[in-house]
């Protein structure tokens, strides 16, 4: 099949309503299970048909070229609005989600002032109202006030104001009572907790993940224990508040170590309302980036499953102690990193958020333990998770479902993704086989160092269609 002919031509500003014919491109429609190839119209915004066609028909032979997919939906972002302008502004951090194919974003509290109160989220949504973006963008709540694991935010006054969960993401509730009653009352409201999980008395100067890569270059060790502790605490309190509150619903988000996964998975298995998710850079990069290597983490282990040694194989082409490799948690071994991939396949990780944390030059610029932590990923999620299908380890229907049903599950119904006739459209086209250079002039986000700069990935976003409304194209 030729991807110009389903090439999409829109007219539209950003911002406006869309009149949109595809034809022939590949569709897949999580919803309903059902992938192909398909003509979708929308006039006006609103999706007025979709045509599943027969083999034959002249459409797409098979998902390699361009795909048609609902919009991707981010559980775990940070926007920096209000405090941190410099780094990331709704508007510049909407227009990057878009440009990665999102047209939800859930963007986490832990701006200056942290999003504890009503006023603020209303300040928050009249900002992405502002922007004239239409992609979406659902607030999350502090959990506790002034995120300073103290007391309770106002969950209730935050909830009617439209937050869409709780968090102190950057830190977790470390207070084990606190973060019982914090699921207690969210799981009353209905929304679920998200932690950010971490025993801080086992990351105090953490560097990178405790392993042969810190040890020799001399970073202090980040214990895999230190997140599959907080975990288990987690786990054990929601055991209890749910006898109490039946809608208790715990999220955990940006899980790292296998440790950790094996504990939700097990806990999914004991029919416990536990949810998480894993991020692209968790499950594509290792802790060997810091040392120079630059190899995904599926060539970066050896048939018996155990990590390769970088220096051993000649794998390091870079500059070691890129800060731009600086994360919370700390990129893993090869080992953690197909447990992330397996967890995702088995469904023990309900979604990938990308957990988008954009930071200024004067902020990440620095030595290696110094720099903030964070990857403004949201843009290369795509292509990264492609980087994993055409490896042959991801099917591309359990990429889109990732991207969509998954986290849609995680909010109980907030957004509905799929292609629902007569409402408007929200979808999302790339070109599979089209590739791209990241780098500061193919990115939107105002975050400075993206740790795959230079790099080329697979899939182009050719339009991002959010609410109706053009957001990306
Ligand atoms: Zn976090």
């Amino acid at each position: 099949m030729s991807a110009l002919a389903t090439r999409p031509k829109v007219d539209a500003e950003i911002g406006k309503a869309v009149d949109l014919d595809l034809s022939g491109a590949w569709l897949v429609d999580p919803a309903s299970g059902r992938e192909g190839p398909a003509d979708v119209v929308v006039r006006a915004g609103i999706l007025e048909s979709v045509t599943w066609l027969e083999a034959g028909d002249g459409g797409a032979e098979d998902d390699r070229g361009v795909v048609v997919a609902p919009g991707f939906i981010d559980l775990h972002a940070h926007l920096r609005e209000p405090g941190n302008e410099t780094a990331e502004t709704i508007a510049s951090g909407l227009a990057a989600a878009a440009h990665g194919g999102f047209t939800t974003v859930c963007a986490m509290p832990n701006t200056t002032p942290p999003i504890d109160r009503a006023a603020m989220v209303i300040a928050e949504l009249a900002g992405a109202a502002a922007s004239g973006s239409p992609v979406r963008l659902l607030p999350i709540g502090a959990a506790t006030l002034g995120r300073a694991g103290e007391q309770l935010a106002p969950l209730g006054e935050l909830a009617d104001a439209g937050v869409v969960g709780f968090s102190d993401d950057g830190a977790p509730v470390q207070h084990a009572e606190l973060f019982r009653n914090a699921l207690s009352y969210a799981g009353m409201l209905g929304l679920p907790l998200i932690d950010h999980p971490e025993d801080l008395a086992l990351t105090a100067g953490a560097e990178a993940n405790e392993g042969l890569v810190a040890t020799v270059l001399g970073l202090k060790g980040w214990p895999a224990a230190a997140e599959s502790n907080a975990v288990a605490r987690d786990i054990a309190l929601l055991a209890e508040v749910v006898r109490d509150v039946p809608g208790t619903r715990l999220h955990l988000t940006h899980l790292s170590t296998a440790g950790s996964l094996d504990a939700v998975r097990r806990a999914k298995a004991a029919g416990l309302p536990v949810t998480c998710d894993v991020t692209p850079h968790h499950l594509a990069l290792t802790d060997e980036w810091i040392a120079g290597a630059r190899r995904f983490a599926w060539a970066a282990h050896g048939e018996d499953g155990e990590a390769r040694d970088p220096w051993r194989d000649r794998g390091l082409v870079a500059a070691p102690y890129a800060s731009s490799l600086r994360v919370n948690p700390p990129l893993r071994s090869a080992v953690d990193a197909r447990a992330c991939l397996q967890a995702l396949l088995d469904g023990t990780a309900d979604a990938v958020a990308t957990d988008h944390a954009p930071h200024t030059q004067v902020d990440k610029d620095m030595e290696f333990g110094l720099a903030k932590p964070g990857i403004a990923g949201i843009e290369t999620a795509l292509g990264v998770l492609l980087e994993a299908v055409d490896a042959g380890l991801l099917p591309l229907s359990r990429l889109i479902t990732a991207l969509t049903t998954g986290p849609a599950g995680v909010l109980g119904g907030v957004v509905e993704p799929g292609f629902a006739i007569g409402a408007p459209a929200d979808l999302v086209v790339f070109d599979r086989a089209e590739r791209w250079t990241v780098g500061p002039d193919s990115l939107r986000t105002r975050g400075w160092g993206n740790p795959l700069a230079d790099r080329s990935l697979p899939g182009v976003v050719l339009l991002t269609v959010a609410g109706g409304r053009l957001a990306h194209g």
